[in-house]
């Protein structure tokens, strides 16, 4: 591998070697994991890239073919497994000089994929009246190219499911690294190959998404005396039919009162919450249902001053992992997990086997037309040991666990092989020079997932040169 010989190749595209910058660029949100903070800590790479169009981004990956670099894609990184980050070192491609809207239809917008989600919000609100069905709670930074390789669902997941539903992503460019890149339009089935891919299998360069239409979306907080009985709301409200809601979360006690903190001074002390984004059309219905279900209304955004407005942020930051964030910012020995319940009865368990060891939280989401309970559950930290256990605690009861303390595609999903994903990965990347390390099952094919061993990246060896 010779970075300068790759760097030669570059010409005039953009790059970064300043040795700090370069392991800023190198790093995602992998300390929210005390398992994967200590293993990555020291991981960097030795350039940064910055493509401005698709040639710059097939150029440089010639040059990485060529020359054995190892390429690991960037959006905002925001991800919070490890996913960015460069464990074979060589160049971090960061693809955020690429963020145009390409162009915006009644219901779709194509975008590069370094336009930020909240951006192509803006400009499809004003040119359609139409936004994003569904975002991450990191929507104001996060890539649309980082999010459809690196993220699954979120804000708006309780109306129209994750991404990985078909139908979510409409089509993708893609470019692939070999001698000669070629430039890939993925549609229908296709896309599955690339999504949720981690940039292990080709680069995103463009992405087109439906829409849906947009609302001045009203943020709701209520509060109730147990956790149960918030849950049993927030599934409630995931039901109506006639609630037209973008947002549904349950949070137990001490959550809310502890780490919402420029929200503090609307909860009690002891209160569960139920976060929700509804339209302003089903806000009033919704207040009837809160006080049918004998919930607190304790804050909405339609009735708050201007000073409030100014100094609340939305409540999708306080949800999905930016619950986590704030957590962790009153109590640096926090981490999470990432569950899914079968039903109430399943939740209900969990709490009462592992109470405030495990401080719930729980997004309402639609999974093939089910309404679920996908957990996003604090746990304070103690032993790799106790966190594993508590992941068998999980897994003994029903509950799923897709363990965010890993840093693989599989060990982090499904603990299987995902064979079309790999199949287009020997097709797009024949040498293994994207985000190398990722895909366990191009690095290691006979490893036992079964075995209740985390796998290691066999000492984030260096890409061999051509
Ligand atoms: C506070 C917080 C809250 C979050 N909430 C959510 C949530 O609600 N839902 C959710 O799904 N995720 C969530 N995440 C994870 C993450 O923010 C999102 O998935 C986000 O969309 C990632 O976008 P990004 O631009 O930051 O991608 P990055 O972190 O830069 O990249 C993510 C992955 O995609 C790869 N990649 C990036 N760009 C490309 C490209 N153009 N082509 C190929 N591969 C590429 C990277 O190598 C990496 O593997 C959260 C993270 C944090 C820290």
């Amino acid at each position: 591998m010779s970075i300068a010989a790759f760097r030669a190749d570059l010409g005039d595209i953009p790059v970064e070697d300043h040795p700090r910058i370069v392991q800023q660029r190198s790093r995602d949100h992998y300390w929210y994991s005390p398992v994967l903070k200590a293993k990555l800590d020291h991981v960097t790479a030795e350039i940064v890239v910055s493509p401005r169009s698709n040639d710059e981004v097939k150029t440089t990956l010639a040059a990485a073919y060529k020359h054995g670099v190892a390429i690991t894609p960037r959006g905002a990184g925001t991800g919070n497994y490890g996913q960015a980050m460069p464990l074979s070192g060589g160049a971090m491609l960061n693809l955020m000089s690429m963020d145009k809207v390409l162009d915006i239809k009644k219901d779709r917008v194509r975008a590069q994929a370094g336009a930020v989600l909240e951006q192509m919000d803006h400009q499809t609100k004003a040119a359609v009246g139409g936004e994003l069905r569904f975002h991450p709670s990191t929507y104001r930074m996060a890539s649309i190219g980082g999010f459809i390789a690196g993220g699954s669902g979120g804000v708006g997941s309780v109306r129209w499911g994750g991404l990985r539903n078909l139908g979510s992503i409409l089509g993708m460019k893609v470019i692939t690294c070999e001698a000669e890149p070629r430039e890939l339009d993925l549609e229908g089935e296709d896309i599955l190959k690339v999504a949720h891919a981690y940039g292990t299998n080709g680069i995103i360069v463009e992405a087109e998404m439906p829409l849906a239409p947009a609302h001045d979306w009203v943020d709701m907080i209520v509060g109730f005396d147990s956790f149960i009985a918030a849950a049993r709301f927030a599934e409630a409200v995931a039901l109506q039919d006639g609630l037209l809601v973008k947002e549904v979360s349950s949070y137990a006690a001490p959550i809310p009162e502890a780490y919402f903190n420029r929200h503090k001074p609307y909860i009690k002390a002891g209160q569960s919450v139920v976060l929700i984004m509804v339209a302003p059309v089903s806000a009033a219905a919704m207040t009837l249902f809160t006080s049918h279900h004998k919930g607190e209304m304790l804050y909405r955004s339609d009735r708050a001053s201007e000073e409030e407005l100014k100094r609340l942020p939305p409540v999708y930051e306080l949800a999905w992992n930016h619950t986590t964030l704030r957590a962790l910012k009153v109590d640096p020995t926090i981490t999470y997990l990432q569950t899914r319940y079968p039903t109430i009865d399943h939740v209900q368990k969990i709490v009462d086997l592992l109470g405030d060891e495990l401080p719930m939280h729980i997004e309402m989401t639609r999974q093939d037309g089910i309404v679920t309970f996908a957990g996003l559950p604090l746990v304070r930290y103690t032993t790799e040991e106790r966190l594993e256990e508590i992941i068998r605690i999980h897994e003994d009861n029903d509950c799923n666990v897709f363990n965010p303390h890993r840093y693989t595609l599989e060990e982090g999903g499904m603990k299987r092989t995902d064979q079309k994903q790999l199949d287009f990965k020997r097709e797009a990347d024949p040498r293994g020079i994207l985000n190398p390390g990722k895909m366990v099952a191009w690095e290691n094919p006979d490893f036992d997932f079964g075995a209740g061993k985390a796998w290691l990246f066999d000492g984030l060896n260096p890409v061999h040169a051509a």
